[in-house]
């Protein structure tokens, strides 16, 4: 803003600028009486992002491009401008206009960006809100995250290569980072987040361990790493929310290793928490059956994070046999739950001094109910459920005496403190009331004395009170009457009496809402001395939400327990696709047998056999058994896996061939190098996008480089049934497919998985039933025998791996490299 020279500014507009040099990278919003006002280059921005008008301020060299937007209508406006990725400043008037001597006082009251928002207009009240920071030395990785409209703060470690899919289970909305590493790879591979860069020095290093220090009441022993990440986010906390954020009091350690990785890819793939067809369901809305904002997190934050633990998930899977046992119980528990508020972003507006009259009252209804939540809970035995919550009694009186039932929303108008609870509200009450009595006298008595009929009191903020007589009783009006206004049918006058009266009444009606604001704000300040138990209390409630949610899905969809261990087997007995099955009538359950010595099933079938619903949905049963959820099968064992794969091989429909290629076969190569003998890894049509001969041989050299490297257990379905002939050289490989049925020339979808290959292509059955011409599918039919008779490509690639005469050692490397390479 080079051309803009200070001293042809207004008093207004020089303290617009003072704010504006501080904050170069925000959009402000600067208040001036009714409005927010944006100027100069924001005010551009601001009109054309809000498509409001811009217009501008001053003339000749003072002139100035300005845009606003009234200040009762902001929050939409803000959540605009986040969405797309602008940091906001808010600058407030810090005193009442009309008091001020001189230029107004203004300040920076918040700067609200995509990872601080607290707003509840914009948060979606069924996912946190994370802000990360980052830091790096080498290869390792120090994260620190928070969730300011919660209060969660946590740390972890984490390699170079990790990280990404550690990314993947917050789904941060805005990452900090060292200014080194701007425009460095690392940065570059985590994808596309909202970004900040910091100071190296002042904010990760000097000041983080003070930072730390001051904040937390205790701080476990952390890695010296993790102490410049914490400290770095904290500051930038506190920098933009102008809070002490005393609701950040602790920071929990979480330990990468306790849980799955679930990579971007296998989220989608399996449509854990989205589904590329925005209307259709995920695992996610299938289970979820959660009554609380805070439960519906929590379970979102299970399923992105299952656990490896044995203790823990049979831990959940206790809890959740209770209420499932006991549906009286589970009943119950669903009824309160479904009647308790957000307990963790109502605390966060305590904090922040935001919170309205309306939410100390749902706060106060929230926390009544616990009694009854600890009275229910008395007869459960399982961990997560048997301890009894804190309860809030004292604060509960506190607000009930202090808050009106219905109280008003806003904080500066009265209306909000109920009778009884102070006595000087009460007597200013009783004044104005007092007078409103003597109003109503007043104007009886002005009515017999002058004998006017049409005679009333009546108030508006230009005149204040006012006596109005109509025009036919104008002769009426005695020499005292003081005129102020004349309207079409009738005139307005005051008098002394009356102006000493309304005089009473403003005084009180301004110390009234004065004294009812201060004495908010010290209820506020005592509630807020309850948030650390507060906290703790409603994360129990998540919890007991979330097994609430696990118990009512698996009542509703006919769920059962698994039984989790740390064997190396996985026994699924009719197991169901916990998606599928609730859009098909007639879902047909299947089985799934693997162990040690059986770790590779090929699956052959034609196109629409249930090939992918049936890999899918054993990959979905071993997540659910692994979050602690029952399951969709009549029983199951599983051996806990370390992780799931899932990827399916890039389908015609998607455009540019090549290039989804590329990307099928990197995301295969990096199952190759991730994989362990304890992941589960389910492979949906790999090789098909390139042309048959690529394929079959890629898809071949995967697998057994799966079989022979990597032993991870791995369902591959592939319409390739030349891999049928893999089994002959791999005994833990077997062969399955989809049982179909023909009668006349038609294909009948049997839907069960049945053992052995198959050496038939159906896909001339199929353009049959399209309605191909008769003589199409007889011809098809003469070259496909003749194509089987010469050509047994199975066989040849087979014969070509063996005589190359290259050792099976370098054989691998070669395949592991150009996958890799990839
Ligand atoms: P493939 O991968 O073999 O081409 P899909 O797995 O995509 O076939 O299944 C095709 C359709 O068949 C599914 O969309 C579903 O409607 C139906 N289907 C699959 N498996 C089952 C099953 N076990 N029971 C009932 N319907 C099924
Ligand atoms: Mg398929």
């Amino acid at each position: 803003m080079g051309e803009i020279n200070s001293n042809n500014l207004t008093p207004g507009m020089r303290q617009y600028m003072q704010i504006k040099e501080q904050h170069p990278d925000c959009l402000v919003l600067f208040r001036m009486g009714d409005f927010y006002e944006t100027f100069y280059q924001d005010a551009k921005t601001a009109a054309k992002e809000l498509d409001i008008t811009l217009t501008s301020r001053g003339k000749g060299e003072k002139k100035a491009p300005l845009a606003g937007i009234p200040y009762h209508s902001i929050q939409p406006y803000i959540a605009k401008l986040i969405q797309k990725g602008y940091k906001v400043c808010m600058v407030e008037q810090m005193e009442d206009p009309k008091k001020a001597k001189g230029l107004v006082k203004r300040d920076v009251v918040r700067i609200i960006t995509p990872g601080t928002v607290i707003d509840e207009t914009i948060l979606s009240t069924k996912t946190n809100n994370y802000i990360m920071s980052i830091n790096k030395e080498k290869d390792e990785v120090a994260v620190a995250i928070s969730d300011i409209s919660t209060g969660e703060f946590s740390v972890f470690m984490s390699s170079e290569d990790k990280l990404e899919n550690e990314l993947n289970k917050y789904q941060p909305s805005e990452i900090i980072l060292p200014l080194s590493l701007e425009n460095s790879d690392f940065v570059k591979s985590l994808g596309n987040y909202f970004t900040n860069y910091f100071d190296d020095m002042f904010y990760f290093d000097e000041k983080a361990m003070k930072t730390v220090q001051e904040q937390f009441s205790s701080i476990p022993d952390l890695y010296p790493l993790l102490i410049t990440s914490a400290g770095a986010l904290i500051s930038y906390l506190k920098q933009t929310q102008k809070n002490d954020l005393q609701h950040i009091n602790k920071v929990s350690v979480i330990n990468t290793e306790d849980f799955m990785l679930l990579d971007k890819i296998t989220l989608q793939n399996l449509n854990i928490i989205s589904n590329k067809k925005d209307d259709a369901s995920t695992l996610l809305s299938i289970i979820d059956y959660t009554k609380t904002s805070m439960g519906s997190r929590m379970l979102r934050g299970w399923l992105l994070k299952p656990l490896l633990n044995f203790d823990k998930i049979n831990q959940r899977l206790n809890a959740v046999e209770e209420l499932r046992e006991n549906l009286v119980l589970k009943e119950q528990l669903s009824t309160i739950l479904g009647n308790m508020q957000d307990l963790e972003r109502l605390i966060t507006r305590v904090v922040f001094k935001t919170a309205s009259p309306k939410d100390l009252i749902a706060l106060r209804n929230t926390l009544d109910k616990i009694p009854n939540l600890n009275n229910i809970l008395r007869v459960t035995s399982s961990g997560l459920l048997k301890e009894k919550l804190e309860e809030f009694s004292k604060l509960v009186t506190l607000i009930r005496d202090a808050i009106k039932e219905d109280p008003n929303t806003i904080t500066r108008e009265g209306n909000m403190i109920r009778k009884g609870y102070n006595a000087e509200l009460d007597n200013l009450k009783k004044i104005k009331s007092d007078s409103r009595q003597w109003l109503l006298a007043f104007e009886e008595r002005e009515k017999q004395k002058t004998g006017i009929k049409y005679l009333k009191v009546k108030f508006n903020k230009v005149f204040g009170y006012f006596l109005e007589v109509s025009k036919s009783n104008l002769d009426l009006v005695p020499d005292y009457y003081i005129r102020k206004q004349t309207q079409l049918n009738c005139e307005r006058f005051i008098t002394p009496e009356l102006k000493e009266k309304e005089n009473i009444i403003l005084t009180a009606d301004e110390k009234i809402n004065e004294l009812e604001y201060n004495l908010f704000m010290e209820v506020i300040e005592e509630v807020s001395g309850y948030t650390d138990s507060i906290k703790n209390v409603s994360s129990r409630i998540a919890v007991i939400d979330t097994i609430q949610s696990f118990a009512s899905a698996s009542i509703i969809h006919n769920y059962s327990r698994p039984n989790v261990s740390d064997s190396n087997k996985i026994s699924i007995v009719n197991g169901r696709h916990p998606v599928v099955e609730s859009l098909e009538e007639n879902f047909i359950s299947n089985n799934l047998e693997m162990n040690d010595d059986m770790n590779m099933m090929i699956i052959t079938g034609p196109n629409m056999a249930g090939k992918s619903v049936y890999i899918k949905q054993n990959a979905l049963i071993i997540l659910l058994a692994q979050i602690g959820c029952f399951v969709p099968a009549e029983k199951c064992h599983i051996g806990i896996v370390d992780r799931i794969f899932s990827r399916v091989g890039a389908s015609d429909d998607i455009a540019s061939g090549h290039s989804t290629f590329m990307v099928e076969m990197s995301e295969t190569a990096n199952i190759l190098s991730n994989a362990t003998d304890r992941s589960f890894v389910v492979l949906d049509e790999i090789g098909r996008g390139t042309s048959t001969y690529d394929g079959v041989s890629l898809a071949w050299a995967i697998a057994e480089y799966i079989i022979t490297k990597i032993k991870a257990k791995t369902l591959f379905a592939t319409h390739y049934h030349h891999l049928n002939k893999m089994t002959d050289e791999f005994p833990s490989i077997k062969n399955y497919n989809i049982a179909v049925s023909e009668k006349e020339d038609e294909i009948i979808f049997l839907r069960k998985i049945v053992e052995g290959g198959t050496d038939k292509s159906y896909g001339i059955h199929v353009a049959k039933i399209a309605g191909l011409p008769d003589e199409v599918i007889d011809a098809s039919k003469r070259i496909i025998t003749q194509l089987e008779m010469e050509d047994e490509i199975g066989d040849m690639i087979h014969k070509n791996l063996k005589s190359n005469n290259i050792s099976q050692k370098e054989k691998e490397e070669i395949m592991q490299k150009t996958l890799l390479d990839l």
